[in-house]
């Protein structure tokens, strides 16, 4: 048996377009994984009347209904107060998060306007869900044999108080999903879906995903056996060899950084279309300093000698945007910047063609102690996707390249 939720969001500026429906798409993600279907979602206004009426039509979509907006200290935030009519009851100001509020003002040193007091009014029947990180609690309220949640709308304040929600329907439902992931590089979704298809049998009851984003493919299985899941995803990244990057929650610049700190080795990067992209990514991790040494962001072509040691006559001879500058780069890159392996990437980010090529012509190169590769690509789309699948290709030719290098004891 499914158990059913329907998903309103509250706010005026989400009708506007000011603010875009996140809360929405990633409920809908956390209720499936705890076996609850979204069967409807809906966005209404700071608007009493026209709350009452989609909180109404959600009571008889669905056996749970989950709110999320108009909880804050301000008049436009009634969401309680719709609740509470919704089911033909009164509010009452609970003296328990009355003590909350004024102690959470107290401690940031701040007087505390009256109306964040409205904050502490719960529908009689319903209970405060703790919010730990801002001053609006949620809210959870029977209304016959359907249950209302209200949850903050900032983001990460949803994402705060959900927990014990989800606990909560999860235990309801009986049917957790699970998922396993397999990221790939370098490969096309058909190629992979191809492999996979031919290589992994999936039993009934799994479902069997390939998302595709950001020069990344994932193949991913979701079902209830946790066990049975990681043996597909193992049996899939048995059949997709050195394409597989990573597992689950991984990420290609810890997974860097990562093969980097096992082989005791550091990186640099002379980086021309990325303009410091690829420096950004690799410094993103906290210590991210014992693996990346700096980048040096060489755009016009004069620095690509004076300041990454591209040799004058091979610049002349084979132009900025060349598979043998970026070598180059590469290289410069590495003695110059004084890292075990260099990055080099140049290329034509767009939006017009230069030296006679053609917009998404990238050349990214590694150099290091056993030798450089350079590779030449032809990335689509705009000048921002250019420059991002430019990053995610510099990273993984790298790990190409470390996966090749012994690992330091
Ligand atoms: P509220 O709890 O209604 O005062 O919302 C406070 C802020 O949370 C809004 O100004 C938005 O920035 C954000 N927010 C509210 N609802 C959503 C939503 N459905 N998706 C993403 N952000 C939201
Ligand atoms: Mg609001």
């Amino acid at each position: 048996m499914t158990l059913t939720a329907a998903v309103v969001a509250v706010g005026d500026e989400l009708l506007l377009g000011d603010t875009v429906n996140t809360n929405a798409s990633w409920l809908g993600g956390q209720l499936a994984r705890v076996g609850v279907q979204v069967v409807a979602s809906t966005m209404v206004g700071d608007d009493l009347p026209r709350m009452q009426v989609a909180l109404r039509r959600a009571l008889q979509d669905a056996e749970v209904v989950i709110v999320t907006g108009g909880l804050g200290p301000t008049s436009d935030d009634v969401t309680r107060e719709a609740i509470a009519a919704v089911a033909g009851v009164e509010l009452v100001r609970d003296a328990e998060l009355v003590q909350e509020l004024t102690d959470r003002f107290a401690a940031y040193g701040y007087a505390m306007p009256a109306q964040v007091l409205q904050q502490a009014d719960v529908p009689v029947g319903g209970t405060a869900l703790h919010n730990p990180v801002g001053s609006a609690p949620g809210l959870r309220l029977e209304v016959g044999e359907r249950v209302v949640y209200a949850l903050p709308g900032p983001p990460h304040e949803l994402q705060a108080v959900i927990a014990v929600v989800l606990d909560e329907l999860g235990a309801r439902s009986g049917s957790v999903l699970r998922t396993h992931t397999v990221h790939t590089s370098g490969l096309g979704e058909p190629t992979v879906a191809e492999l996979v298809e031919q290589a992994v049998a999936v039993p009934a009851g799994v479902a069997l995903a390939y998302l595709a984003g950001g020069g990344a493919v994932r193949v991913r299985f979701t079902g209830t056996d946790d066990d049975v899941l990681r043996r597909l995803a193992d049996e899939a990244a048995a059949v997709l060899g050195d394409h597989v990057w990573g597992r689950d929650g991984d990420r290609l610049d810890e997974v860097v950084h990562r093969a980097l700190a096992a082989r005791q080795a550091t990186v640099a990067v002379a980086e021309s279309l990325t303009g410091g992209l690829i420096g950004a990514a690799l410094s993103r991790l906290p210590g991210s300093s014992s693996t990346f040494r700096g980048s040096a962001v060489v755009y016009a072509t004069d620095l690509k000698e004076t300041l990454a040691g591209v040799p004058g006559p091979l610049l002349a001879a084979a132009g900025a945007v060349s598979a043998e500058t970026a070598g180059a780069l590469a290289a410069g890159a590495r003695e110059r910047l004084g890292a075990t392996y260099g990055i080099g990437a140049t290329g034509v980010a767009g939006p017009s063609e230069q030296e006679g090529q053609p917009v998404g012509t990238v050349f990214l190169a590694v150099s290091g102690p056993s030798g450089a590769v350079v590779r030449t690509l032809r990335l689509p789309g705009d000048r921002d996707r250019v420059r991002a699948l430019a990053v995610t290709m510099a990273l993984d030719l790298l790990r190409r390249h470390l996966a090749a290098e012994p690992v330091v004891p």
